[in-house]
């Protein structure tokens, strides 16, 4: 227990160090150029931490120390399928973490879409609304949505050649993937889940007295990611999408959709980092050994089956 503890310790405080390294940092090459004074300030500045002054031999070992694209994750899935509906994590604080996402509120009161920064609540009645700051969640992943491929889709898909066509952009099932698909949708079926009262019910009860939507014809974007199965104990070893429309006036878990024409962005997520909830509360006195996998898949392909 105590070398689990300080193992964390040392890898957050080398992210720290590496980071703060590539935001100060100034090439040797500049320094001959500055009068005696500049260079005693850098120098000085060096020695004391302020900058770093880079050796070709330190940037080659920091390109591989950069930190890669990485998902943020508060709490596991599992925890949220098994009741635990408490938010413990301020959108202030998970919209440092990423400008891209999906999750739910606390009490499980609606559907969570962050896209582009923004953040969205879809309620159990189908309204959409603007998140605020200190609104807690008990479960989101986010990341910081740069994608390095996108493809144009010019013909209908439905949902099954949606998955299909997104195949080849994903081309190791061993990393996550953040994938957002933006277009007109001909058709698109998305689900809400209504806020959850004490003592909360598992999700997969929940599930069952969840409000579906279906429209036609309306231009939006889905918001999703797929994870590897060996991380199936803590999220989703599938893909798992939410919906909001450009007009912010539709949203949802995305249950089924025939996309029309638009375009589909994946991002590789080869970093990834989760934060679990403040000690003593139901998070440490849950059962999180038994294998969630089947009620999750049920709770959340939304059918409750
Ligand atoms: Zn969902």
């Amino acid at each position: 227990m105590v070398a689990k503890c300080v193992s964390q310790t040392t890898s957050f405080a080398l992210q720290f160090v590496v980071m703060k390294s590539t935001r100060c940092r100034i090439s040797l090459p500049f320094i001959p150029r500055c009068n005696f004074s500049v260079r005693l300030t850098l120098l000085t500045l060096a020695t004391l931490g302020a900058v770093t002054i880079a050796t070709p031999a330190q940037e080659t070992s920091r390109k591989t120390e950069q930190k890669p694209a990485t998902a943020f994750q508060f709490s596991t899935l599992p925890a949220l399928s098994l009741g635990l509906y408490d938010g413990e994590m301020t959108f202030r604080e998970l919209l440092k973490h990423g400008d891209f996402g999906i999750g739910t509120f606390d009490a499980l009161d609606g559907e969570l879409i962050i896209s582009k920064g923004k953040a969205w609540r879809v309620s159990a009645d189908g309204k959409v609304f603007a998140v605020e700051n200190k609104a807690t969640t008990p479960f989101s992943v986010v990341t910081y949505f740069k994608p390095e491929q996108t493809q144009k889709v010019g013909q209908p898909l439905d949902y099954a050649a949606l998955q299909r066509c997104i195949q080849p952009m994903l081309p190791t099932s061993n990393v996550a993937y953040a994938i957002e698909i933006s277009g007109t949708f001909s058709r698109i079926k998305v689900r809400s889940v209504p806020k959850q009262s004490k003592p909360y019910r598992p999700l997969a009860e929940v599930v069952k007295t969840q409000s579906v939507f279906e429209w036609k014809n309306v231009r939006g974007t889905l918001v999703g990611f797929r994870f590897p199965a060996y991380l199936s104990g803590v999220n989703l070893a599938d893909t798992h999408f939410h919906f909001i429309s450009d007009d912010k006036k539709q949203g949802g878990h995305l249950m089924d959709c025939e996309l029309q024409n638009g375009q589909i962005s994946v991002q590789t997520l080869r970093g990834f980092e989760m934060q679990l909830p403040t000690a003593g509360g139901s998070f440490d006195s849950a059962n999180l050994a038994t294998d969630q996998s089947a009620d999750l898949k049920a709770a959340e392909h939304g059918d409750g089956k």
